[in-house]
Formats: C-alpha cells, sequence, structure tokens
C-alpha cells in the first residue's frame, strides 16, 4: 500500500508556516520550504468552534487553515462549471424536441 498520496496540512516548527502537500500516507515529517526547518504534519482537524476558547493564536491558524481549503473548494467548483459536470454523455431527458 506504499505511494499512496494524501493530501495534508503541514506546519513548520521554526517559522510556522502552514502548507497543505500531497505525501504519502506514511510521512509524518518534511522539510520546510521556506527555511528548511522541520514541518510537523497536523492532524486532520474536522472543525474548530472559535467559542470552544481556545487561545487567538491557534483560531487564527485553523481560520487560515480553513480559507485555505475553501479556496481549493472554489477552485474544484469553477473547474466544474467551466467543463460542466461530468455527464456530457447522456442527455437525460429533457431535450425538448
Ligand atoms: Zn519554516
Amino acid at each position: 500500500m506504499a505511494g499512496k498520496l494524501l493530501l495534508f496540512d503541514f506546519r513548520c516548527t521554526e517559522c510556522a508556516l502552514l502548507d497543505c502537500v500531497l505525501v504519502q500516507s506514511e510521512v509524518t515529517t518534511r522539510p520546510c520550504e521556506t527555511c528548511g526547518g522541520d514541518s510537523i504534519r497536523l492532524i486532520p482537524t474536522p472543525r474548530i468552534d472559535p467559542r470552544l476558547g481556545i487561545d487567538p493564536a491557534f483560531s487564527t491558524m485553523s481560520d487560515k487553515w480553513a480559507r485555505k481549503h475553501e479556496q481549493a473548494r472554489h477552485l474544484d467548483e469553477a473547474r466544474e462549471r467551466e467543463h460542466g459536470p461530468d455527464n456530457w454523455g447522456h442527455e437525460g431527458g429533457n431535450v425538448g424536441r
């Protein structure tokens, strides 16, 4: 099962850079692209409620994370809109004549 690439978030322990990269599922650390320090894999968090009272720095971080993922989703949607949904083969029953 080696070689399967998954999308994970990594955070640098030196410069706190947050990066979202495709790595093999067993990879938990990687060199930071900015400073060369240790970047460690973050545990995928489903959703963090800022009202839970975690310290502000952390909520900023998760906000940044969420925005990044939101962006990726918008990209996907935009791509879908451009190229149409994946069902051009069968035009359903709404061909009007
Ligand atoms: Zn770094």
